[in-house]
């Protein structure tokens, strides 16, 4: 049988982009395209403190190591929670990078963090770029790198707004001008829905059940449709006063009630960015509306809900999950044009 390798053209660089999310992380090979989407996730042996797997493997470990192997997701939250996994993980990807292009030099790096973290992270994510073999290492705001992705006019000067919701925090930024006007961090996602859900089945039904199976039921069902044919979906978990296994049919009323709290958080922050926006960007805004992006923004009548809620058009970006690295890939191709985008120095953040 013939080895399938991947088919990748002759490229004339090695530089990437790279979506260093809480649940994915993303990688975009300059003149090429998206070459890595895993989960950043990496399994290691706590005997030998060696990785034994990256993304997609490390993920299927989670909750089912045994004793002494610890799958860890180096960023919660949206920071770096453990800077040498993360600096491993980094390493892992952007060496497959460098496989996958065939060149060896040190690529130049540009790399999405949450708004909103502090100088201390920045230069953890920076030097954790660099001893990972970056040459370069350019830093740029995930709602920024989004707004970029989605081909918002960033530069203009006209309000653009864009909830990313990804696994660890929701950004919501307003932007003009080249600069984020006004912007919130919530440390609510996607992951704070699936502990929603345990919590809820665990107390509605007596069930405990695994956070991927949550997050099983979140994706399968949604949770903030109006359909009439309301979807369902079978849930297994171990019965809290038998011990067994037992199944449970979760509708989707449930999965409503169970995230109905932090949708409401979430409704606020947007809220609140929208009551500090200048009022000629809020004009802006108000006819322009909020676009969403990240896995959240496929969350199943979610737009519907924050476009009532807040009184402006919202939409759903194209591939949300995709976002912020292909904003990182069109930072790459012209980097020059996005230079007042960039977080080239601890200086250029505001003091926190
Ligand atoms: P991050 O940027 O933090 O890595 P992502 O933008 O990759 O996060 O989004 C991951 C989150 O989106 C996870 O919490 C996942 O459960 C959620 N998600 C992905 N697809 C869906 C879907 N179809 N419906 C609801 N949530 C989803
Ligand atoms: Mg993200």
């Amino acid at each position: 049988m013939k080895l399938k390798l991947p088919d990748i053209p002759f490229l004339h660089s090695n530089d990437i982009g790279i979506d260093l999310g809480t649940a994915n992380t993303l990688v975009y090979l300059r003149g090429h395209g998206i070459i890595l989407n895993d989960p950043s996730v990496v399994a290691i042996n706590q005997k030998t403190g060696q990785v034994v797997a990256v993304g997609n493997d490390a993920k299927a470990m989670l909750g089912r190591t045994p004793a002494h192997i610890t799958a860890v997701r180096p960023l919660v939250d949206g920071v770096i929670s453990d800077y040498e996994v993360a600096e491993e993980m980094l390493g892992y990807f952007i060496g497959k990078a460098q496989e996958l292009s065939k060149k060896w030099a040190r690529p130049r790096v540009v790399i999405g963090v949450p708004s909103g973290v502090t100088n201390v992270q920045i230069r953890a994510v920076r030097e954790a770029a660099q001893s990972a073999g970056a040459k370069e290492v350019h830093i740029v705001e995930e709602p920024m790198a989004a707004a970029i992705g989605v081909k918002m006019p960033i530069h203009d000067p006209v309000g653009s707004m864009i909830m990313d919701m990804g696994g660890g925090t929701t950004d919501i930024a307003v932007i003009s001008l080249g600069g984020v006007v006004n912007a919130q961090s919530l440390r609510l996602a996607g992951d704070k829905l699936n502990d929603d859900i345990v919590s809820y089945i665990k107390d509605e039904f007596k069930i405990l059940i695994g956070e991927r199976s949550a997050e099983g039921v979140k994706m399968a069902i949604g949770g903030m449709g109006r359909d009439e044919e309301s979807p369902e979906a079978t849930i297994r978990g171990r019965d809290l006063v038998s011990g067994l296994p037992r199944e449970v049919v979760i509708t989707e009323a449930d999965i409503k009630e169970a995230i109905g709290g932090s949708v409401a958080r979430l409704v606020e922050t947007a809220k609140e960015v929208l009551e500090s926006t200048p009022p000629e960007i809020l004009a802006d805004v108000m006819k322009r509306g909020m676009v969403m992006t990240g896995g959240g923004a496929l969350i199943v009548g979610l737009d519907e809900l924050l476009s009532e809620e807040l009184s402006i058009p919202v939409y759903v970006a194209q591939d949300p999950l995709t976002c912020v690295v292909r904003g990182t890939g069109i930072i790459l191709e012209d980097i020059e044009t996005y230079r007042d985008v960039l977080i080239e120095n601890e200086e250029d953040l505001p003091p926190q």
